[in-house]
C-alpha cells in the first residue's frame, strides 16, 4: 500500500508560488520559501480535501512560518491562519501590497477593494 500523501501536489506547489509572486505573503523574502497550511492539517485521521488545495495554502519564509507560530492573534486577523469552523475561501489574507485578497481553490487572488482611480 502506497504511503499516504500528506501535503500538496508538486502542481498546487507551482500554483501557489506563482499566485504569491514567489516571495513571503507577509514580508516578501524572496528566498527561504516554504508552504504555509491556513488552516492546519488535524492531527492523525481525516484530512478536509481543501486542506492541500492552494486556498489554504500560502508561501512564506520560514521565518514568518514560525512567526505565525508565535502570534496567533495578528495571523487570525491578517488572513493568514484561519481558525476552524471558518474555510480557507471565506477569510481574506492581507499580502505585501497592503491589499486584502480572496483565494480560490484555481490559485487565483483576487483584490476585494477597488484600487484608488479604479471604476466609477
Ligand atoms: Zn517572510
Amino acid at each position: 500500500m502506497a504511503r499516504r500523501r500528506t501535503g500538496p501536489t508538486e502542481v498546487v506547489r507551482q500554483l501557489v508560488h506563482s499566485r504569491d509572486g514567489g516571495q513571503c505573503v507577509r514580508c516578501a523574502a524572496g528566498h527561504g520559501l516554504t508552504i504555509h497550511h491556513r488552516v492546519n492539517r488535524g492531527m492523525g485521521g481525516a484530512q478536509e480535501e481543501w486542506i492541500n488545495q492552494s486556498h489554504n495554502l500560502l508561501l512564506v519564509c520560514t521565518v514568518c512560518n514560525s512567526w505565525f507560530e508565535d502570534h496567533p492573534r495578528e495571523s487570525y486577523e491578517n488572513g493568514w491562519k484561519v481558525r476552524r469552523p471558518q474555510l480557507p475561501g471565506e477569510v481574506e489574507v492581507l499580502y505585501p501590497d497592503g491589499r486584502l485578497y480572496v483565494l480560490d481553490p484555481e490559485g487565483v487572488r483576487r483584490s476585494t477593494i477597488e484600487p484608488a482611480g479604479a471604476g466609477r
